[in-house]
């Protein structure tokens, strides 16, 4: 019997779902058990040539209607996400293995609030209007024109969303591609989008590895590359990009420190390193990794965050109590055992965790670190799951200078009672998303993205906006024109 999980067809295009079965097959996995629920196919050339044709052909009449109707279609979208959220939390926890106490609340509701705010600010995308004396220039915001948006495994709604959204507001059309891990969730988004009434061609989805993605990068009729993944495909991505001049907004990975000052509120500063470190198994890019304790606090906070991090539910995703869910595949499952390994073998002490969890499916337990230095290589790469590093610091300025120490700069925290002192760290650290006496939260009306090696332009906000569009000025000459001949 075919599973609930299996999609209709493995591309969505033009409107309608296409299958094409002489693609290399992507068997997708369900985390939990190891079982496979479902094979899409990659993309052919035919299938590649048909998603970027039919976005090509539908973008100028979509640049054409008037924002607010635009964003009127964009809004329906949310609230049909919203109204199938159950359905759709079900669907991403077969896809990611995510506990449903999570994707309820954090996924096509995430990518819901994407829909209606660029909705919302659809209608309002205006230019200048420049005096110069009696002549002047008037400006105009207009799409780029077609725009491909590539997604990581973590959040597949989400990043369809994040991606989708400002594109179709600003007037472009969107061919996207999903993570290979992950093929399920982007199929629905454009479904929905579709049934609220956007035009066939304006958002394509289509299936495949790193080659599908590539193929999409390099071609000519493509203006513009959104990458969410890690650092070395963010390089390749970018460099093909420049090839051709197009605009890129590249979201990629993190090494991000948590700064926890002696004055802090421990619950607090163990709440965010929990947020910071276990939401989504440690699946997160933004994820605090590098939780810089000052001495003083130390013990103290070591403690709560042993007992409180031993209350984590681990089990069945689709179990509302379950809090902490499977890695995503075997493969990453394994890079992580690596890299608790690795941090055992150069003398980090392990507080708790550090194994498999005990069950089927590709299960680790949240695992904490201590006694962590910064040359250690759980420090100094992105793992990507659940293990945390707590290194020790002794003062303000120290500190911010061994945060600073990475090529990465996507996220920072600070948790102290002091603000003037929250401020001034948080001035100085090298990092796109910060949080005081918070950690991960990325409500759709705050800009995020990162510095360095984590990333160029701005999701979400009405930063993203200009990462969706271009100005284009005209003067207006109200006299005769003087010529020097
Ligand atoms: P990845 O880099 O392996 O793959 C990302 C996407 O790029 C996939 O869809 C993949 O098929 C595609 N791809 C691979 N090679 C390509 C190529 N040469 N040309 C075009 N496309 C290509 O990343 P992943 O393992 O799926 O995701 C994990 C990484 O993503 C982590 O580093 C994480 O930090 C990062 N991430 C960043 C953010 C953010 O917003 N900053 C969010 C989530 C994940």
């Amino acid at each position: 019997m075919t599973h609930p999980a299996q999609p209709k067809a493995s591309h969505f295009i033009n409107g309608e779902y296409v299958e094409d079965t002489g693609g290399t097959p992507i068997p997708v996995i369900y985390a939990a058990t190891g079982e496979q629920i479902a094979t899409v196919y990659a993309a052919t050339p035919a299938i590649v040539e048909q998603a970027l044709s039919t976005s090509k052909a539908a973008q100028k009449e979509w640049a054409k209607m008037t924002g607010t109707e635009r964003g009127r279609i964009l809004r329906r979208a949310a609230d049909i996400m919203r109204e199938r959220n159950h359905e759709l939390s079900v669907l991403e926890t077969y896809d990611t293995g995510k506990p449903l106490q999570e994707t309820l609340v954090a996924d096509a509701t995430s990518g819901a609030d994407a829909l209606e705010y660029f909705g919302g600010l659809a209608g309002s995308l205006t230019g200048e209007h420049i005096p110069m004396g009696e002549d002047w220039v008037y400006t105009k915001r207009e799409a780029l024109g077609l725009c491909v948006g590539i997604g990581a495994w973590n959040y597949p709604t989400q990043i369809a969303c994040w991606k989708g959204a400002p594109a179709l507001a600003c007037g472009n059309s969107m061919v996207f591609k999903p993570s290979e891990t992950t093929p399920l969730c982007a199929l629905k988004v454009a479904e929905i989008l579709h049934e609220a009434g956007a035009p066939a061609g304006i958002y394509n989805v289509i299936q495949g590895m790193g080659e599908v993605g590539g193929a999409l990068v390099t071609d000519p009729r493509v203006d513009k590359v959104s990458l969410t993944g890690s650092v070395p495909t963010g390089k390749k991505v970018y460099a093909a990009a420049a090839e051709g001049m197009k605009h890129v907004t590249m979201e990629l990975g993190g090494k991000s420190p948590l700064i926890i000052f002696d004055d802090a509120d421990v619950d607090n500063a163990v709440g965010g390193a929990i947020n910071g470190n276990f939401y989504s198994s440690g699946q997160v890019c933004s994820n605090g990794t590098r939780v810089f304790v000052q001495k003083g606090i130390k013990e103290r906070f070591l403690a709560c965050l042993a007992e409180r991090t031993g209350n984590a539910v681990i089990g069945d995703p689709m179990d509302e109590t379950t809090s902490f869910g499977p890695m995503v595949t075997e493969n990453q499952m394994n890079i992580v055992l690596g890299y608790i390994e690795k941090g055992k073998e150069e003398g980090a002490r392990l507080i708790c965790g550090g194994e498999r969890a005990d069950m089927d499916g590709y299960y680790i337990q949240p695992t904490v670190f201590a006694d962590v230095t910064d040359d250690m290589t759980i420090a100094r790469e992105e793992i990507f799951g659940p293990v945390m590093s707590v290194l020790d610091f002794d003062t303000e300025e120290e500190v911010i200078a061994r945060a600073n120490d990475t090529e990465f700069g996507l996220s920072a925290g600070v948790f102290t009672n002091d603000f003037s002192r929250a401020h001034r760290v948080i001035d100085q650290l090298e990092a796109g998303s910060c949080f005081i006496n918070s950690y991960n939260d990325a409500p759709v009306e705050a800009p995020f993205g990162g510095v360095k090696a984590s990333g160029v332009g701005r999701e979400n906000s009405k930063e993203a906006i200009k990462h969706f569009s271009q100005v284009k000025s005209v003067y207006v000459r109200m006299g005769d024109v003087e010529a020097a001949f």
